[in-house]
């Protein structure tokens, strides 16, 4: 644990000894604000729900909640039928199973660089032998479902396999619209797949894996699922499944074949995350119990009270726009020559905050408020009073008065 020192309180009598600094509790009183995007705060009732023995995974009664945690997973993907995948595993394992599965070295993607995690797809794809067709964007707004549709009509004879869009990228807070995407693939009369990563997006962001004919989505338990980090989650639609049946990379663990049966039994074909399955099922009938449509409204005033915030301290939006803005996180960034990084780290020092960093390009200049999951009114807006405090701090010019704006929003009448 780090040492900290701080300066004795006025007034107090130091003997010799403890002129100077002393050294700090190490236990710092009231609570850690845990405001990255992802993972995000884990609610008491999951917590509780998880803090118990393992049960036998093979055992007579496991098999049901295996089915009742697919059922409700459905649900936040909004498809009926789509194969659900669950794997031990963070987002990044099961990018991977998205890829094996469908597509062989060699075969040609279309992927839109959007931000950090697309590149960090796209890069995947490249270890694993595909060729990638990759849209660069100036990581300030989605992907461009109209140059993408140029792409796929320039492709007459149907090399591309996959195209593959994050819906929410979570380095920049831009959202890709993915019904456009789908429109554009269907305009070139194209047979691509589309995989969607909606890792930051699930459980914040209305998802719609039937109506947008997605392939494949993919998701992760740390975000908006409120539930700690360690799986992932893959809504596999019937023309993914054909491919990975019919072709695909050779692959062991990631196949998705054995989830088929899986999603009939509720068993799996390995050692299940047993409490984090716990933690999941809780977590899934919160979100039921809110209702889907309240949680997605819940978010989007976070997203615009906390646009109202940086826009009161003349701060810059990363994402440019509006139509783009994510709902779960925003990334804000900092003036020229002023690091964002050396903010982060006196809100944490300070304030015991922890937010967001800027990531690849946006190392240093930008810092990302995570809005997403569990989160009252008032953990919110105790968030934005932390990053006042912090710029003032920090000695980074800004005007006061955004954790005011957000307040006079979220205060209005009638909301
Ligand atoms: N995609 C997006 C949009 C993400 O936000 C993240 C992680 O934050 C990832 C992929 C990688 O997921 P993981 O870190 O769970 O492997």
């Amino acid at each position: 644990m780090r040492e900290r020192y701080c300066k004795p309180a006025r007034g107090m009598v130091l003997t010799p000894a403890l002129e100077g600094t002393l050294p700090m509790s190490k236990f710092k009183s009231g609570r850690h604000f845990l405001q990255t995007p992802g993972p995000t705060n884990v609610p008491e009732r999951v917590l509780r729900a998880m803090n118990r023995n393992p049960v036998n995974h093979r055992g007579p009664d496991f098999g049901a909640l295996g089915i009742d945690v697919i059922a409700k997973l459905r649900g936040v993907f909004q498809t009926q039928t789509a194969t659900i995948g669950i794997f031990p595993a963070s987002g990044t394992g099961a990018w991977e199973a998205a890829l094996v599965n469908t597509l062989a070295p060699g075969d040609r993607i279309l992927i839109s660089r959007t931000g950090q995690f697309s590149h960090l797809w796209e890069q995947m794809a490249v270890r694993l032998g595909l060729d990638v067709v990759s849209l660069e964007t100036d990581w300030r707004r989605g992907a461009d479902p109209a140059a993408i549709g140029q792409v796929l009509r320039d492709d007459r004879e149907h090399k591309i396999k996959a195209v593959c869009a994050v819906h929410s990228e979570t380095s920049t807070s831009c959202m890709t619209d993915i019904a456009a995407v789908r429109q554009a693939i269907d305009d070139a009369g194209h047979p691509a797949l589309l995989m969607v990563d909606a890792i930051s997006s699930l459980g914040c962001a209305d998802y719609r894996h039937d109506t947008w004919q997605v392939d494949v989505t993919i998701a992760g338990s740390q975000k908006g699922l409120m539930v700690p980090p360690g799986l992932s989650f893959t809504a596999i639609g019937d023309k993914a499944l054909a491919a990975s049946r019919s072709g695909g990379s050779r692959r062991g663990y990631w196949d998705w074949e054995p989830l088929v049966a899986s999603n009939k039994t509720g068993f799996f074909p390995y050692t299940p995350a047993v409490n984090l399955l716990f933690a999941l099922n809780e977590a899934l009938d919160m979100l039921t119990e809110e209702t889907l449509p309240a949680v997605f409204a819940r978010h989007e005033r976070y997203a615009g009270a906390t646009r109202l915030a940086a826009a009161a301290w003349g701060l810059d939006l990363q994402c440019q726009d509006p139509r783009a803005y994510a709902p779960g996180v925003t990334a804000i960034r900092t003036p020229d020559g002023h690091s964002a990084d050396a903010l982060r780290a006196i809100i944490l020092d300070k304030f015991d905050m922890s937010l967001g960093n800027g990531l690849g390009r946006l190392d240093d200049r930008v810092f990302r408020i995570g809005h997403m999951g569990d989160l009252g009114v008032l953990s919110f807006t105790g968030t934005l009073t932390g990053v006042e405090m912090g710029l003032r701090a920090a000695g980074i010019p800004h005007k006061p008065g955004g954790v005011q704006a957000a307040m006079d929003y979220l205060a209005a009448p009638g909301d």
